[in-house]
């Protein structure tokens, strides 16, 4: 038993010898190694020898690389814009739908490229709903809000009620289901002898029908119903769409619609910023003009998505709507139809997507129930002309 004891005694000591005779490796200012025992350790570090982590520093680039300096080209590094706190060459930003993240700053530019901004205020927008209540939401929900009655304006979520007596007022649009049910209309008494003044000279109201996301493939039944009806109509383009469907948007132009601009690639104006979305315009713009020998003079922007700045570095006018037929969403001629016709006033701006076999289905009747009802379809520009013209840098929803 004892003799057990003794050899694992000896065996603990065998062990430990390594230990203390263990080797250190110190490094020189200049990054020179030495292997020492650790007994030396001591002396050599008196002479100016040091452990790595005193002569060595890990350090970052602007695009995520790490690397290990010696401390004496640490400033050499940092000039060439290295730092040792990661967090000074990181930058957070935000998406559309308000994911945000930390970025590189040498991948920053390019994530804005892609639509990214630096502060959460410039991928969100204020609605209103029909009580008047303000809320900020993500741009990525604002089209899902809209189509649940919310509003951009104060002046969308309104209404204009009039009663027998000459009287009218406007109230929330929630307000105006009891009122409605207490006799006020949602339209003006008949008008007296005298037409208003801002019915065209030829008496007719006038009303534009506006295709976005196009040209597509159903353009060609829209263009066959307008031109077999004398009606013209608008079609914001789609920059990327216009290689494959050139002969479409040709066909627009030789029939007198209008054509104006909806980005490049659908990215949001307000994501894109203000000189990100001059330049967008401008590609698509230029893209037109090469392939039609007309340039666009008018805007709308994706998802409805504007801010003054933007507006000002478009340089045109804004035109958004005030008939929404959400044919998008509802991929429904039916609806489609109904939405139009049960709402349809003079002045109006209706928006539709020539990307949808439903709507070229609604349009083939819209159309001429329009023209029989009296109204002169026209183009935005012409509308807007008719209504006192319009101004680079401002949004309009109708023209009444
Ligand atoms: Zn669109």
């Amino acid at each position: 038993m004892i003799r057990r004891g003794l050899a694992v005694l000896l065996m603990i000591v065998l062990l430990c010898v390594p230990v203390s005779a263990r080797e250190v490796t110190l490094y020189s200012v200049g990054g020179r190694e030495k292997t020492v025992s650790s007994d030396e350790a001591g002396s050599w570090r008196q002479k100016g020898w040091f452990d790595r982590d005193e002569v060595y520093t890990d350090i970052y680039s602007g695009d995520g690389q790490e690397r290990e300096v010696l401390n004496i080209e640490l400033s050499l590094w940092e000039e060439r814009g290295w730092r040792e706190d990661p967090e000074q060459l990181r930058t957070v930003l935000y998406s559309w739908d308000g994911t945000s993240e930390k970025v590189w700053n040498d991948f920053v530019q390019e994530r804005m490229d892609n639509g990214w901004v630096r502060t959460p205020e410039e991928v969100q927008t204020a609605l209103c709903d029909g009580s008047g209540n303000w809320e900020t939401v993500w741009n990525a929900e604002v089209e899902g809000r809209l189509a649940d009655g919310w509003y951009r304006t104060e002046e969308e979520a309104k209404v204009r009620l009039y009663d027998g007596d000459g009287n009218s007022k406007t109230v929330w649009k929630a307000e105006s289901e009891a009122l409605l049910a207490q006799g006020w209309s949602l339209t003006p008494p008949a008008p007296a002898e005298t037409a208003p003044a801002n019915v065209p000279s030829d008496g007719r109201p006038m009303v534009a029908l506006t295709f976005d996301d196009g040209p597509g493939p159903y353009t060609d039944r829209i263009l066959d119903c307008l031109e077999k009806n004398g009606a013209k109509a608008t079609f914001f383009v789609v920059g990327n769409r216009l290689g494959t469907y050139a002969a479409q948007l040709r066909r627009e132009a030789e029939l007198g619609m209008e054509i104006g601009c909806h980005s490049w690639a659908h990215s949001s104006f307000t994501s894109l910023g203000a000189s990100g979305t001059a330049a967008d315009i401008k590609r698509t713009n230029d893209r037109v003009e090469e392939l039609t020998g007309v340039r666009p003079m008018i805007v709308r922007p994706p998802y409805g998505s504007h801010n003054a700045s933007v507006r000002e570095a478009a340089g045109a006018p804004f035109i958004l709507w005030n008939i929404d037929t959400l044919d998008w969403k509802t991929k429904n001629a039916d609806s489609t139809f109904n939405a139009v016709l049960d709402k349809v006033k003079d002045g109006d701006i209706v928006l539709m997507h020539d990307i949808h076999s439903p709507t070229a289905d609604a349009v083939e009747r819209i159309v001429p129930a329009l023209v029989k009802r009296g109204f002169s379809l026209v183009t935005v520009s012409e509308l807007a002309a008719a209504r006192g013209g319009m101004s680079a840098g401002k949004a309009y929803s109708s023209f009444r």
